[in-house]
């Protein structure tokens, strides 16, 4: 690029500003332009026109800098050639030549948007410098109008609210989200003070809050707002919100006014109430949960602790309550447990806490009682509430619960050791025969620890095959003969030894384990039987113990016929024992059950007949062929006649319901000769047989009932 180029390119950069002349007058014209082409070579480029109507065509084409204009034209005279110029480029600086219209028409002009005007005969030295002074000035106010016009559009478009105040406190400005959450208008706010726009309060205390703009003034920095500050709009509307107030400075640094800067947190603070709420409460019952419950247990004990007060803990688990969910389905079980939870409300105080721990367990903190007999006053209150039958969905569905207490400071100096030993008594209240309340002992706890290890191992039992069964002979009390075996199981425990069903069966049953411990039973005893009568050994009916958890379990009668089938055993020599009370619990499908058993040819007998509550009448529309009379009514029979009256009287029942009689636990000559003597022709006992391992029955049944003394 050679030096002209350059300079080419150089003054393509700096084009020399375009000024549009208006002027009728030749004289004047040249004068002008004389005075411009003086003032420097190339400072401008002078375009000019006679006439209003060349100069608006001229501008509308653009690109011109600055316009100067006469007022009085041959086509336009006066303040309107200024208008209608203005109106056609307002964006354009407009200079008016004073020359022949009287100067108070030029400072009218001026009034209305001209930058300047100028006075004939200080052209020369005037003009050059009033045209670069107006079209700077026009540069620097486009400038600032465009920051303006970014910070009005801005701040109205963002969604925060932003207000501002002067340094006495009055408002001077609101965008248009501060106007809706304050309800005032940016006309009528203005001027206001602070205090009456933005009203806030501290939400808890509802007292007014801190001036905000007097902080960040006071403080001279950005400040946050009180936590909690709620705004009240000018409707009184409130609105939880979250805001800053900073100071606005001016040139020289001094504060002049702030700016606040807030927003509407409402939601966000419902929301976060909401989740609290969730993660303390239960979903079903809406009652305080686990987390909340401990809570208010450690806030009570401390109480307690200052004012020397016990106060009490009550575990309620719903007994029957996963028979009713299984059976009916989990929307009905959860309306009962919704039911449950209103009774509880309503047999303790206010201040006491309901709360569900999960499934069918509540645990309820007494705060204010005085005595440890008042926890078992509103645990009465609380079992009879519960006794009423719930109707819901058509059912009548009738439930019952256990209750355990425990005691500050007795038992427990926390939250978790009261719950823990309160459950553990609730345990004891089911063992002792449910729907009651126990107060926790001390020694209680080894046993719930000792059961729940059980109840661990227990669930390893059936894989690694630690049952077996023991038989023990049924005989005939004239002859001596063997006439029926009875397979009792075993668990052999690898660090207990033999483990007696009493001990198992009922935690079996507790937590359901029982159904597959019992099918594993019914299985092995009628394989075992299938297997003798193959070895050639007498053909016996082989008895098996059915309790009420497995009665009820629906697969139960399918289970016999499968098993039956699947081993050989005809079902003539099976026999079922169950208790009274699987007999009591639910007459109707009780009933169709055992129709159902009995079709099949499958015997049934009563076991521990007279310890139940069975009147004969209920007996009798059961298809029931053997009572098993209960081994303590046995032990009853001494030398004394006196104390075996009863017995005789079991007897004689079971012989006018038509059914065989079999007694049970028979250890002595005594014993024997007593029932024989009442027509009792069947028992068991240790006089005849302790139950053996099978390979022993198998010997005791070839050999014969050698034991006998007849
Ligand atoms: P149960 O069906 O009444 O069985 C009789 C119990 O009395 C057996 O106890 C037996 O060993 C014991 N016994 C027999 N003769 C005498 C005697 O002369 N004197 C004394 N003191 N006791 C005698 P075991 O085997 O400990 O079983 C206890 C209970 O456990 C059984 O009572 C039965 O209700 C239950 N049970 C046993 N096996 C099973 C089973 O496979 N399933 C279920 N669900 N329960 C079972
Ligand atoms: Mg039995
Ligand atoms: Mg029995």
């Amino acid at each position: 690029m050679d030096d002209e180029e350059l300079a080419e390119e150089k003054g393509a950069m700096t084009a020399p500003p375009k000024i549009l002349l208006i002027e009728n007058d030749p004289d004047a014209a040249n004068e002008i332009r004389a005075a411009l082409a003086g003032a420097s070579s190339s400072s401008f480029d002078v375009e000019w026109v006679r006439q209003l109507s060349d100069g608006l065509v001229r501008l509308s084409k653009r690109g011109i800098d600055a316009v100067l204009l006469a007022l009085s034209l041959p086509d336009s005279q006066g303040i309107e050639t200024f208008d209608k110029v203005f109106t056609a480029a307002p964006d354009v600086p407009i200079l008016i030549l004073g020359g022949n219209v009287p100067e108070a028409l030029a400072k009218e002009a001026v009034q209305r948007g001209a930058q300047d005007y100028l006075l004939p005969g200080h052209l020369d030295y005037s003009l050059p410098r009033a045209l670069h002074n107006a079209i700077e000035r026009k540069v620097v106010e486009d400038a600032l109008y465009v920051e303006k016009e970014r910070a009005v559009v801005t701040l109205n478009s963002i969604g925060d609210a932003v207000l501002c105040t002067d340094i006495s406190g009055k408002v001077t400005y609101l965008n248009l989200v501060a106007e809706a959450m304050t309800g005032w208008h940016r006309e009528e706010a203005t001027g206001k003070p602070l205090a009456e726009v933005f009203r806030i309060i501290d939400g808890p205390t509802r007292k007014t809050a801190r001036d905000p703009m007097e902080m960040a003034v006071e403080q001279n920095k950005t400040v946050g707002l009180t936590v909690n500050c709620v705004l009240i709009r000018r409707d009184g509307f409130e609105s939880a919100i979250e805001d800053s107030a900073a100071p606005i400075h001016d040139r020289a640094g001094h504060v002049i006014g702030a700016v606040i800067v807030f927003h509407d947190v409402s939601a966000a603070r419902a929301m976060s109430v909401q989740m609290t709420h969730s993660a303390q409460h239960d979903v079903v019952t809406n009652l305080p949960n686990r987390v909340l419950l401990n809570d208010r247990i450690t806030q009570a004990i401390s109480l307690a602790r200052r004012q020397h007060r016990p106060i009490a803990v009550i575990f309620l688990d719903l007994d029957r309550f996963k028979y009713i969910n299984d059976s009916l389905g989990h929307a009905t079980g959860d309306k009962l447990l919704q039911s449950v939870s209103t009774r509880l409300l309503a047999s303790v105080r206010a201040s006491d806490t309901v709360s569900r721990q999960g499934g069918d367990e509540f645990v309820i903190l007494l705060s204010e009682i005085t005595h440890p007999e008042d926890a078992a006053t509103s645990a009465r209150k609380i079992l009879l509430l519960l006794s009423a039958p719930c109707c819901i969905e058509g059912h009548d569905l009738h439930i019952n619960g256990s209750i355990g207490i425990s005691v500050y400071p007795e038992d427990g100096a926390d939250a978790e050791t009261l719950i823990k030993n309160a459950d553990t008594a609730m345990y004891h209240a089911k063992e002792s025969g449910r729907n009651n309340f126990q107060f926790f002992k001390a020694d209680m706890n080894r046993k719930a620890v000792e059961r729940q290890s059980l109840e661990g191992s227990l669930h390893r039992a059936l894989e690694r095959e630690e049952f077996l069964l023991h038989y023990q002979p049924k005989v005939n009390l004239n002859t001596g003969e063997i006439t029926g075996v009875e397979a009792l199981v075993r668990w052999q425990q690898p660090e207990r030894g033999l483990v007696p069903p009493a001990q198992f069966v009922p935690i079996a049953e507790d937590c359901g384990l029982i159904v597959q411990i019992g099918r594993w039973v019914l299985r092995e005893a009628c394989r075992q039987a299938r297997a003798w009568q193959d070895a050639g050994l007498t053909p016996l009916p082989i008895a098996v113990n059915v309790s009420a958890v497995e009665f009820r379990d629906k697969g139960f009668v399918e289970g016999v016929r499968t098993i039956l089938d699947e081993t050989g055993l005809e079902a003539r020599f099976l026999e079922l024992e169950l208790t009274e009370g699987v007999l009591m619990d639910d007459a109707e499908s009780t009933a169709s059950v055992l129709q159902e058993l009995k079709m099949m040819g499958v015997h049934l007998a009563v076991d521990d007949f007279g310890t139940g509550y069975s009147s004969l009448s209920y007996l009798r529309q059961f298809p029931i062929d053997v009572l098993k009379i209960d081994r303590s009514f046995v032990n009853q029979i001494t030398a004394d006649p006196d104390d075996s009256t009863i017995v005789s009287a079991i007897i004689n029942m079971g012989k006018s319901l038509k059914h065989h009689v079999v007694a049970e636990g028979i250890e002595t000559q005594l014993q024997r000769a007593y029932l024989q003597t009442h027509r009792c022709a069947e028992g068991q006992g240790y006089l005849f047989s302790r139950p053996l391992a099978a390979a022993q029955f198998a010997q005791l049944l070839q050999s014969g009932m050698t034991t006998v003394v007849h």
